[in-house]
């Protein structure tokens, strides 16, 4: 399988060929489909499976399929939150994210703690459609009015067993109630605890489970 065979748009299998990638990781290749339907996903994987293309993949496929041609910012609200438990795990999927987009009209950001927060800020009032962010800064923002989640339509927890073990529940539960209901939410966790099960039963609709 080969990652033309997943009906992925032609500007994101050029960012792929950029990147030399042309065959889907076991994960990529359960995972991308799902997400393309619109479904809640619980996908048990250690970092280095391709976890990240796994769940960005789509999700740009997705936000191109609905992508506003205008140029006013208040047509890019934040589509797409992709939580992460720290900032180096931050900065790595943002630059994933960042080159999968960069043949899409597409804008991400990476927000956490520690950042000048002014340049996030101005990024914030240009457009932004993918956020990714630590929960902590997340929430500084929305104390400041400078994110809006009411259009944010897909929800990422990352590493979601280390996002408990950092005691990051009330910013995950606070961050969850400013997001629209209706959203398709993705979890990622390299444990499938007890703790991480009853985590996903309470944010997870009808999630599909794949492990890797
Ligand atoms: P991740 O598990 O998402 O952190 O990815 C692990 C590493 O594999 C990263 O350096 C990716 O850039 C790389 N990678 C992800 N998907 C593929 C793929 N389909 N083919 C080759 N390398 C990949």
């Amino acid at each position: 399988i080969r990652f033309a065979d997943l009906g992925l748009a032609p500007e994101i299998l050029r960012a792929l060929n950029d990147q030399g990638y042309v065959h889907p990781t076991p994960i990529q290749a359960e995972a991308i489909p799902i997400v393309l339907k619109g479904i809640d996903l619980m996908g048990a994987a250690q970092t280095g499976t391709g976890k990240t293309a796994g769940f960005s993949l789509p999700i740009i496929q997705l936000l191109l399929a609905h992508a506003s041609t205008s140029a006013s910012p208040a047509r890019h609200p934040v589509r797409a939150l992709i939580l992460t438990p720290t900032r180096e795990l931050a900065d790595q999927v943002a630059a994933n994210v960042k080159a999968y987009c960069r043949h899409t009209p597409l804008r991400s950001l990476v927000v956490f703690g520690g950042m000048d927060m002014a340049p996030q800020t101005a990024a914030l009032r240009n457009g932004v459609e993918i956020v990714i962010a630590t929960p902590g800064r997340l929430l500084d923002h929305v104390q400041q009015k400078t994110i809006n989640l009411s259009q944010t339509q897909i929800l990422v927890m990352d590493e979601a067993d280390r996002m408990l073990d950092m005691g990051f529940l009330p910013d995950l539960q606070r961050i969850i109630n400013l997001l629209p209901k209706k959203r398709q939410n993705l979890m990622f966790s390299a444990t499938f605890s007890t703790e991480i099960k009853k985590l996903a039963a309470t944010f997870l609709k009808d999630p599909v489970t794949i492990e890797v």
